[in-house]
């Protein structure tokens, strides 16, 4: 049965989704064995790069057994690839979910992934503390095709429940969020949605699956980024959704015709990335609760937000239904933009640059990048102060991040004072 209402069509064969006992092993285990064979292609240790484009059949034959009589085996690449498959396999098995599909891009991911679940007539909800280029696409772009969207404040689950509709199909939102790092409640998500019985899903990419799970808890469909945490090396880009076979399967139909297939080359780097997924976002973990704490105790630091501390506003949402709170740590600094400038040229070690996740810390200026906007007025209406500081760790030690920091904030309270 098509779960989304979409007439039926024949689909290209799919190699099963591989799950033996393999979700029975623990996290680091399963980051490095989930999704190949105990026998490996020439002996070889590691996941051989397919570069191909196309798969050769032997003969007439060969192509019959594939099309008429469904037998498991590459066709062409915007098909499947061997090391794709791995890739795919192995997420899925770390996410606990059935069966995933790869995308170039964590946002191919989404809106392949959306226009799956929709069609003309039909109806979403997101929550409004979402990445922005989801929320453009949902909020506008989905308009053009006659697909309505309602956009509902975080965390008010009364107006996410006042917002669906007859024809909603699905509730989308994140937890974490960025830059606040907001946690939605999934056992509210789940009721919600039991009750008006729409699908859910969830871009997981700020938690990754070692600190979340949100199929445990009974979302239908989790994305990630993988351009984060999961390839971890600040090196591809790339993007899952994984959850039911069923679900996925017609997500995958659809990805097939749009093409946005993730290459060989950046599937070899996901799948070596993700052997040491469990070891880095533990350090990650680790590393981001000190700097957290230092921050929450420096004289020059307004307020942290970081769902590991007693302090932040969903704590208690997070300690429920998260591992880990994850390596990106979000604080305010005392001063103004000329303070938070000077703040961000004192750095020596962290890099300013968008993204998290990799194993550089990375540190991003909200008011003068991702949320930039002309005015200050428009930037605060945003909820983004002047001062707002994104600090995304990567797995240093954390005592040099942490004496980056200090000597950054330091040097730039001296010349605040020296121009005073
Ligand atoms: C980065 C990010 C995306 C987009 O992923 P890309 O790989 O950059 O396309 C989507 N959602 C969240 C939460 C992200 O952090």
């Amino acid at each position: 049965m098509s779960e989304t209402r979409k007439p039926k069509r024949r689909r290209p064969a799919q190699l099963p989704a591989r799950r033996d006992r393999a979700d029975k092993r623990g996290m680091s285990t399963r980051a490095i064995h989930a999704g190949e064979d105990r026998e490996r292609y020439a002996d070889s240790i590691t996941t051989p790069i397919v570069q191909t484009s196309t798969f050769v059949f032997k003969d007439s034959r060969e192509v019959e057994a594939y099309t008429k009589h469904g037998k498991a085996r590459f066709e062409y690449g915007r098909y499947g690839n061997p090391t794709e498959l791995v890739a795919q396999r192995r997420l899925a098995e770390l996410e606990g979910a059935e069966d995933g599909v790869l995308f170039t891009s964590g946002m191919s991911a989404i809106t392949t992934t959306i226009l799956t679940l929709v069609r003309s007539g039909d109806h979403l909800v997101i929550t409004d503390d979402a990445y922005n280029k989801t929320l453009e696409f949902c909020s506008e772009y989905l308009q053009r095709f006659g697909i309505g969207c309602t956009v509902v404040p975080f965390g008010d689950y009364r107006a996410l429940e006042r917002a669906i509709q007859r024809n909603t199909r699905f509730i989308f939102s994140e937890s974490p969020t960025n830059p606040y790092l907001n946690i939605f409640d999934l056992v509210k998500l789940k009721k919600i949605a039991r009750k008006h019985k729409v699908l859910t899903v969830i871009d997981s990419t700020f938690a990754t699956p070692l600190n979340q799970r949100p199929l445990e808890w009974g979302v239908d469909l989790v994305i990630h980024s993988c351009t984060k945490y999961l390839a971890g090396h600040n090196d591809i880009l790339g993007g899952a959704v994984l959850g039911r076979a069923g679900l996925i399967g017609e997500i995958r139909a659809l990805h097939r015709g749009f093409g946005g297939v993730l290459d060989p080359h950046c599937c070899y780097l996901l799948v070596r990335g993700l052997k040491t997924f469990a070891l880095r976002i533990e350090r990650q973990n680790a590393s981001a609760m000190k700097a957290a704490r230092f921050l929450e105790g420096h004289p020059l630091v307004k307020k942290v937000y970081y769902p590991g501390l007693a302090s932040h506003r969903h704590h208690d949402i997070a300690k429920a239904q998260m591992d880990g709170y994850g390596g990106v740590v979000t604080f305010d600094i005392k001063g103004d933009l000329a303070m938070a400038k000077r703040f961000l040229d004192s750095l020596k070690l962290c890099f300013i640059a968008p993204s998290f996740g990799g194993v550089e810390t990375l540190i991003t200026h909200p008011a003068t990048i991702t949320y930039y906007r002309e005015t200050r007025r428009a930037r605060y209406e945003l909820g983004i102060t002047d001062t707002l500081i994104r600090l995304a760790l990567g797995v240093e030690d954390a005592d040099d991040i942490i004496a980056d920091l200090d000597q950054a904030l330091k040097r730039s309270a001296r010349a605040r004072k020296r121009k005073k």
